[in-house]
């Protein structure tokens, strides 16, 4: 890749601020001063410094949020604060965007990434990967609820869902549970609910596959994910 490119990248300003960086002769490849913008870099393999100290490059980021209520999961909305606006602002240049939707109201794990594959191969219908949610239902859910769900259900378009779990954590006038299911159709647990009757008053989403919502993460908070974390989700 182009140097300015690589500099602007890792986080030494604009292309133009690299520019200046490089006519000043802070930056070396392989030893070398390089004073060329234009010049071709292999990040894993040239040795760029700027004074002195080495480049390291990084072509993608994964962040885990506790999506908040009230913002939307979006890179750019008229009217709602997105999620990429609770990133601090030096994450803009990777160009970072939602890997999923959740409601506007819904809170919970986001996975916030620049890598286009990981994210298809998560979201893909065909990877059935596992999304678990807490949620409080007005009504009371009952055993019934859990048959029907592990059946599939018909939503208002018609739509059979995939086989889920539900697993009732208190039943009542207002009822707590956690559901597993393996696809995102638009609002899917809040219609699987009304499918039922029953209306869901609070959502919260747990897991993505491997991948455990952070019990550290206050709503708003994130953090990058561990190469661990990373490797089970690859
Ligand atoms: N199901 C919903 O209804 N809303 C979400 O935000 C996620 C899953």
């Amino acid at each position: 890749m182009r140097l300015d490119k690589l500099l602007a990248n890792s986080g030494f300003g604009s292309r133009k601020e690299v520019k200046a960086l490089l006519k000043q002769g802070a930056v070396s490849v392989g030893g070398e001063v390089a004073r060329d913008p234009k010049l071709h870099v292999d990040p894993a393999v040239d040795g760029v410094t700027v004074y002195g100290d080495p480049v390291h490059y990084r072509e993608f980021i994964y962040i885990m949020m506790n999506k908040p209520p009230g913002v939307v999961s979006a890179t750019e909305d008229n009217r709602d604060r997105t999620v990429i606006d609770l990133l601090p602002h030096e994450y803009r240049r990777f160009e970072p965007f939602p890997a999923g939707r959740l409601d506007k109201d819904t809170e919970g794990l986001l996975l916030i990434t620049n890598d286009g594959k990981l994210a298809h191969e998560l979201l893909s219908p065909k990877r059935h990967v596992d999304k678990i949610y807490f949620a409080r239902v007005s009504g009371e859910v009952t055993e019934a609820d859990r048959e029907a769900f592990a059946a599939g259900v018909e939503l208002d378009d018609g739509y059979i869902t995939q086989p889920a779990v539900l697993n009732i954590l208190s039943a009542g006038p207002v009822s707590e549970i956690e559901l597993t299911i393996t696809e995102g159709k638009f609002h899917q647990v809040k219609r699987m609910f009304e499918a039922r009757g029953k209306r869901v008053v609070f959502l919260k989403r747990l897991a993505m596959g491997p991948l455990p919502l952070d019990p550290g993460l206050a709503p708003g908070d994130w953090r990058e994910l561990t190469g661990e974390e990373l490797e089970q989700l690859k």
